[in-house]
């Protein structure tokens, strides 16, 4: 063990006791609580982020995982991420810090923003990180003159048209001005040391990991024939971290192994490595969020009264947290976040069509619409799972809890799994196998039985 992370920083959950049991505990332990009432907390399980390790080093064996710390930067991710070894991608000088803080050498760290402030520059020059990417002429003379020393890598854009999220249009040099950026840096006596892509997040087709292996390539010849000494390459993101995603990380893998061993095959003497986000954490964190209001609100369709013998009605419920904080992917990815309910209702109980809408007093504060949910109470806690990747430390600036609680876990056998660095041996065959034990024990959740139009909630 490097030390990063220690029994103190997390709850270890005990065989027989599950990540479901400590959750119980603390909706519970929140509600009884006088003082200090919160309205939201994580619990953040670092036993899945081990297993998400160790299965990301047996699918993809040649590719070395950096973390990108914007994903979620909350301490126990990066200590957990430490202490299994990764890099890390920083986007500014407060990842630089944050990471160094817990004690990550700065040979560990790549300054991976392509536009970046001079101040910052001359920090990571100043604190020795060396790696820093560029896509255009004018970061490339900011770096020559703050960073004469600085190690260059060239981010080249992809085809993300298909992706959820673009970044291509904003950052990424067309193959087209590769050559004379990279004379640019040669005549400027600045080394270009690798290439670098980002597919973007959520991209529905991993031929487009491919395309970009190919194009990399081409700038690696381009980098030799100038006298450029390159041996690194990086994947970017972009990794989905839940499953059932469009894409199956699997099939990622898959696609990228071919084309490492078309393009790059092995013995070539380039190093590969990955900024990973969401891949490691979506699906270690469960937020709980409780209910702060609920109001009925009577819907107007003619002739419903007589048919079921009630006025027909939806339920509004007001949470602490909403899209401009911990719920933003509904802004940004068009997702439709779920929640668990704590407790199974009985077939009698009757569903109602709800919503749920977070603090800020504006209609699009919505978090999901068409649920068919029993009637809940101010108090309630509802759980929402896979919410690790871009949530922590997004609480609401618009009335929402800006920080939100986070309580770390890990199961025995995950612990002990980190601290040998390898999966238990009679695991290691079976990868579907392997989740399980590793994690705190989270059992599948059943899902409500509800009408064929509306979005189910399910049950913890
Ligand atoms: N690399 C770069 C350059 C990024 O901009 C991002 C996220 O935007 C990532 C990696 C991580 O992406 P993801 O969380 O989809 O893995």
């Amino acid at each position: 063990m490097a030390g990063y992370l220690s029994e103190t920083d997390f709850v270890m959950v005990e065989e027989g006791f599950s990540t479901r049991d400590l959750l119980e505990e603390l909706t519970l332990g929140a509600s009884q609580a006088t003082t200090d009432k919160v309205a939201a907390f994580f619990l953040a399980d670092l036993g899945a982020v081990v297993r998400k390790h160790f299965y990301f080093l047996k699918c993809l064996p040649r590719v070395r995982p950096f973390y990108a710390v914007k994903c979620n930067s909350s301490p126990g991710v990066l200590k957990v991420l430490a202490e299994l070894g990764l890099g890390f991608s920083c986007a500014n000088k407060a990842e630089m810090e944050l990471v160094q803080h817990i004690g990550v050498p700065t040979s560990k760290i790549i300054y991976a923003n392509p536009c970046k402030q001079i101040a910052q520059i001359k920090y990571a020059a100043k604190h020795g990180v060396q790696l820093l990417s560029f896509d255009n002429e004018m970061e490339l003379a900011k770096v020559v003159k703050s960073h004469p020393s600085a190690k260059m890598v060239l981010c080249i854009a992809t085809d993300d048209s298909h992706s959820l999220s673009h970044l291509s249009f904003k950052f990424g040099a067309s193959l087209k001005s590769c050559r004379h950026l990279l004379e640019n840096a040669k005549r400027n006596h600045m080394e270009v040391v690798g290439v670098s892509f980002h597919i973007g997040s959520g991209c529905p087709d991993p031929q487009a990991y491919a395309q970009s292996i190919a194009d990399a390539r081409l700038v690696f010849e381009m980098g030799a024939e100038l006298g450029h000494r390159m041996h690194i390459l990086d994947l970017g993101g972009g990794f989905p971290g839940v499953e059932g995603a469009k894409v199956r990380f699997e099939e990622i893998a898959s696609v990228i192994n071919s084309a490492l061993d078309l393009y790059f095959p092995e013995g070539c003497g380039i190093d590969i490595l990955a900024k990973l986000g969401r891949y490691y954490v979506t699906s270690a964190f469960t937020l709980a969020v409780s209910i702060i209001a609920k109001k009925e609100v009577l819907l107007d369709q003619p002739g419903r009264e007589e048919e079921t013998g009630s006025a027909p009605k939806t339920i509004v419920y007001h949470l602490g947290e909403g899209v401009y904080g911990i719920f933003n992917s509904v802004l940004f990815d068009n997702t439709c976040p779920t929640p668990v309910l704590p407790k199974k209702p009985s077939p009698e109980q009757p569903l109602y069509s709800s919503s749920l809408w977070g603090p800020v007093v504006d209609g699009c504060d919505c978090v999901a619409e068409g649920l068919w949910l029993p009637s809940l109470h101010v108090g309630d806690w509802l759980v929402f799972e896979n919410m690790g990747a871009y949530t922590v430390g997004m609480g609401s600036l618009l009335g929402g809890t800006q920080t939100c609680r986070i309580t770390y876990a890990m199961s025995r056998v995950a612990w002990e799994a980190l601290r040998g660095q390898l999966l238990p041996a009679e695991q290691d065959e079976d990868t579907e196998g392997m989740c399980k034990p590793l994690s705190c024990g989270w059992e599948i959740t059943d899902t409500l039985c509800m009408g064929p139009v509306f979005t189910p909630a399910s049950i913890m």
